[in-house]
């Protein structure tokens, strides 16, 4: 995993893991490092990364280090190491150990690759260690050699973060105002494909925030939207006002559920994700301290087609998004569109594109390490 991109993608300060002591320095500017986990006695490339107060990493690279052989199980992940073994439990469910106990265990997605919160190992009969000053994330058994102090000694340089000199710039191409992110709702549909084709004649990518449910429908258009290099993102499940805002849990467990069905369908999962009619007013702050921590980055938009109401009535549409596009660039905002993935929008899409290419943007895919714009501003 790209260290800018887990850097952006987490908090800020350095966090606890469980019950440890937190970290008495966070780091300038407030972005964090992730650290380098340690292994037994050696320092392993895997990096640790801190979301809401626990370090995670990733179970594939971890197990390899450690010798755990991880098997697909009807109901989760079974994760076997040092003579004892646990199931992960499908959508967070959390980890049954052998006693029969399950324990919470959050685990995150984080493009296709599963984070599992590292105190994991300790149900597997391994110590984890955390000694943030002296940037000591730790995971070792019995048959460690050194102990903490003579660890953090002896690996004293690899151990300590280096700076990352791009970390903070945005993943934007271009000038600040010249890039347009095109972003698609309520799809996949039986227009998807002409959609694509004009995409991919114009030679632009575009941003999806699918629904499960119609991800379901249209698996083939949800893998060639991958395939065409376009952004993934989430819609929720039901794009029921009561349903999807019912409880902060519910409206998790919606993007939860998209997320499994996209990672089956595309071989990847994202963190991008924008709620049914936008995140104001429903997705108030529980909702977002819910749905953020587990990674996830809040996308609106800032020029709204709505083309949904104007359906066929394509000048008024064009009209519209131009005369917000142009109010932009006296700000130098790159301009965010919402456009709905449904069969009116082909009428007016080409006219859009041809206009904003003769003006000079370029056109961007939405990613996890961008500065998510939202109406809340919440930049996590
Ligand atoms: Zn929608």
């Amino acid at each position: 995993m790209p260290i800018k991109k887990v850097m952006l993608l987490f908090l800020s300060l350095y966090l606890l893991l469980g019950t440890l002591t937190p970290a008495a320095g966070a780091a300038a500017g407030g972005v964090s490092p992730s650290l380098k986990l340690a292994v037994e006695d050696s320092v392993s490339e895997i990096r640790a990364v801190s979301i809401h107060n626990t370090y995670y990493v990733p179970l594939r690279s971890l197990s390899d280090a450690l010798g755990w052989r991880i098997t697909g199980q009807k109901n989760g992940i079974q994760v076997a190491g040092n003579s004892r073994s646990l199931l992960l439990l499908s959508n967070n469910g959390g980890a049954l150990l052998k006693d029969g106990t399950t324990v919470p265990m959050n685990t995150v997605l984080d493009n296709g690759s599963l984070l599992i919160p590292l105190k994991l190992s300790i149900y597997l009969g391994y110590s984890v260690s955390y000694e943030p000053d002296k940037y000591l994330l730790r995971v070792w058994s019995g048959a460690a050699k050194l102990d903490n102090a003579a660890f953090a000694e002896k690996f004293k340089a690899e151990l300590k973060p280096k700076p990352s000199p791009d970390a903070g710039t945005a993943a934007s191409s271009g000038k600040p105002g010249q890039t347009v992110y095109l972003t698609f709702d309520d799809g996949p549909s039986a227009t998807t494909t002409q959609l694509l084709d004009q995409l991919g004649k114009h030679g632009v990518r575009a941003s999806f925030f699918m629904l499960g449910q119609h991800m379901r429908q249209y698996p083939a258009q949800v893998k060639r939207i991958a395939a065409d290099g376009h952004g993934l993102g989430l819609h929720g499940m039901t794009h029921v006002k009561d349903k999807f805002y019912a409880s902060p849990a519910a409206a998790l467990q919606e993007m939860e559920d998209a997320n499994a069905i996209l990672t089956k369908l595309a071989g990847k999962g994202t963190t991008l994700i924008r709620p049914p009619y936008g995140s104001k007013p429903y997705f108030t702050r529980s909702f977002r301290d819910k749905v953020l921590v587990q990674g996830y980055h809040l996308w609106d938009w800032n020029v709204d087609s709505e083309d949904w109401k104007y359906k066929e009535d394509s000048a008024t549409i064009y009209n519209s998004v131009m005369a917000q596009v142009h109010k932009l660039k006296s700000s130098k905002t790159d301009p965010v569109i919402l456009m709905h993935d449904q069969k009116a929008t082909l009428l007016v899409l080409p006219r859009i594109l041809d206009e904003l290419k003769k003006e000079g943007y370029s056109f961007g895919v939405i990613t996890g390490s961008m500065t998510p714009v939202n109406f809340w501003k919440d930049k996590r």
